[in-house]
């Protein structure tokens, strides 16, 4: 792996003192980060980079998306929760197919290189297939099997023994920069006798867990009426959080359910373009914060948020937590950028990433601070945070390897991917409206 040579760029760290260094350069050898500051004289690289105008951040970390939705992106608007799901997104996943899943990824795979994502924490099915796109992107991934444990007639594709085949077969793949986990759907479609067995398997493999959790106060009565507790005391109950776990949204929570997430080391992963588009009620992150509970940041899928850009979700998720606690001092300063980075990070297992520091992982992004919206340059975290878009990322490094290079895709073929996603998305669409029609009649 060659030796990339930045000059003169800006830097925010995010390390420990949360500094940020102007006109510094960043040495890369060996996929990571050796030196930050000045290049020793006599210094020789492969490539040398004029980061003057630019500014270097850590890359980001998507803790929660459902890649392949891009299939689905602009094809269920404006529609309230049960009809979201029913009418669009059940009748169009009907007809997914695995190559469906393969270029969906590889379309958001696009997308988020694009926008600075360097990682993503992916639940789904046909996963082999998300597999491929992370092994040809260059990206680092996290990837879930998304299994219902009510009938082998009712999975989509091999169920658990499948999703433990998967593991086996991809755990550690493309360098060390694809970890798997178990992916049960969540409590309110798993039975207890299924997550308990899950949790099981998870302690004997030390494998991490990634599921969604209290996304509605419907599902905490039902779960109450049912089993006598919330969904968060039922899976502490299961065992499921004795190990690493992922909680997607944690919406309806009481103290007493915070309380066990930040005991129990569970990550949080929320995704306020969701929350917004569908109108869903939700808890403050601050409180979570308070409570001790590590909160991560992700997209979700694109058919119920549109974008996988972080730098728009990190600046919604600021505003919501501002705007609904009216005060404007929460979520301050490099807050929501340290969720994105670092917590992602860590919620995905790569915990050496997330700053930008001498002996860490090359895992970076470079923004192009000349334009208009992002100058004066008083305060470069104010700037990301709350005026950047991913459209500003020039170059992303993952390991130390160019992913992009002055807004050019190194990795992907992106004109055929574009080509291919689109034609099988209409496809996708159209079959099953036909079948609908059908159905109806
Ligand atoms: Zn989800």
């Amino acid at each position: 792996m060659g030796t990339i040579w930045i000059q003169g760029v800006d830097a925010i760290t995010l390390d420990a003192e949360g500094r940020v260094l102007r006109g510094v350069d960043l040495l890369i050898e060996g996929g990571r980060i050796t030196r930050i500051g000045q290049a020793p004289p006599g210094t020789q690289a492969d490539e040398v980079i004029d980061g003057r105008g630019k500014v270097a951040l850590p890359g980001l970390f998507n803790a929660h998306s459902h890649a392949a939705m891009t299939f689905e992106r602009g094809w269920a608007e404006d529609l309230p929760f049960p009809r979201w799901l029913n009418e669009k997104i059940w009748v169009a996943e009907s007809a997914l197919t695995p190559d469906d899943v393969y270029w969906g990824a590889a379309l958001a795979a696009c997308e988020m290189i694009r926008s600075g994502t360097v990682g993503f924490n992916d639940h789904y099915f046909y996963m082999d297939r998300v597999a491929e796109v992370v092994e040809q992107s260059g990206m680092k991934a996290q990837l879930a099997w998304c299994v219902f444990g009510i009938g082998a007639d009712k999975e989509v594709g091999p169920g658990l023994d499948g999703t433990l085949a998967f593991i086996d077969q991809w755990q550690g793949a493309a360098q060390g920069r694809l970890r798997t986990c178990l992916g049960p759907h969540s409590p309110y479609v798993c039975p207890p006798d299924f997550l308990a067995r899950i949790a099981q398997i998870a302690a004997e493999r030390g494998l991490p867990v990634h599921l969604h959790v209290a996304e509605s106060q419907e599902q905490v009565e039902n779960s109450l009426a049912r089993h006598g507790q919330t969904p968060v005391q039922q899976l502490a109950a299961l065992g499921i959080f004795d190990g690493h776990v992922i909680a997607a949204h944690a919406l309806a929570l009481s103290d007493a359910d915070r309380a066990i997430l930040a005991e129990k080391g569970v990550f949080v992963a929320r995704t306020p373009n969701t929350y917004l588009k569908l109108a869903m009620p939700i808890n403050h992150v601050t409180d979570l914060h308070a409570a001790g509970v590590r909160v991560a940041l992700g997209s979700d899928g694109p058919a119920s948020n549109a974008t996988m850009d972080l730098f728009q979700i990190m600046r919604q998720q600021a505003l919501l937590e501002k705007y609904l606690r009216l005060d404007p001092e929460s979520l301050p300063g490099d807050t929501p950028l340290r969720m994105a980075c670092q917590t992602g990070a860590q919620a995905l297992g790569f915990p050496e990433s997330g700053s930008l520091r001498e002996g860490a992982p090359a895992d970076l992004l470079l923004l192009d601070f000349d334009a208009p919206h992002l100058r004066p340059r008083h305060d470069l975290i104010a700037n990301v945070v709350h005026t950047a878009t991913g459209a500003d990322v020039t170059h992303v490094l993952v390991d130390g390897r160019l992913l992009l290079r002055d807004r050019v895709l190194l990795t992907l073929d992106e004109e055929r991917i574009l080509y291919e996603a689109e034609r099988r998305a209409f496809r996708m669409v159209n079959q099953n409206m036909s079948q609908m029609r059908e159905y109806q009649a």
